[in-house]
């Protein structure tokens, strides 16, 4: 078994909670168990239906996600795990108050542009299939865009705002500007 191949770290949660999770409207996860690892998770979501959390995307607004038709099941991308705390009448709203339970907070939501299919497993579990690792790194960190810099708008920027007074005085005193109006010359 090759130990260097990179993995990800994954957790696999039912439908359609998983969806919105990935969707940004649930960043609370409540589970009854807890973990020291911080850091990108990918959600798996499996292939359980939970008629609540079909009920809570109407309530949200989530538009299809009420709708299996509309929920992939597989990976579909992850969240940063920020932090892990034991419910103490706290993140009201998706917090389950219930002593014993851990609220998971979760930010930014980044979702793969396809789901991809693969079965999900119990805990906190890496997984090292190639495409996966990859299209998650791709997802996280696209590539970078390389930034065409319009020269005189470089050179202006480096130079900073003009100065008013200085303007003027370099001016030509001949040289309209466009707000300007002809003087007549040769009428007194
Ligand atoms: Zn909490």
């Amino acid at each position: 078994m090759n130990t260097d191949r990179e993995s990800v770290r994954c957790l696999s949660v039912r439908r359609p909670w998983a969806n919105l999770i990935v969707a940004g409207y649930k960043l609370i996860e409540n589970r009854t168990w807890t973990t020291g690892y911080r850091g990108r998770v990918v959600i798996h979501a499996g292939k359980t239906w939970d008629h609540a959390g079909a009920a809570t995307a109407v309530d949200l607004g989530a538009l299809g996600m009420d709708s299996l038709d509309h929920c992939a099941a597989g990976y579909l991308g992850s969240v940063r795990l920020d932090d892990v705390h034991a419910a103490d009448d706290c993140c009201t709203g998706f917090g389950d108050p219930t002593p014993g339970v851990y609220h998971w907070v979760l930010s930014d939501p980044i979702a793969l542009s396809a789901p991809l299919p693969g079965r999900g497993r119990l805990g906190l579990y890496s997984c090292d299939d190639a495409d996966l690792v990859a299209a998650i790194a791709r997802s996280v960190h696209p590539t970078p865009v390389v930034v065409q810099v319009n020269p005189i708008v470089a050179r202006a920027a480096a130079l900073g705002p003009i100065q008013k007074n200085t303007w003027k005085r370099r001016r030509d005193p001949d040289q309209l500007t466009l707000l300007e109006i002809p003087k007549r010359k040769g009428r007194k």
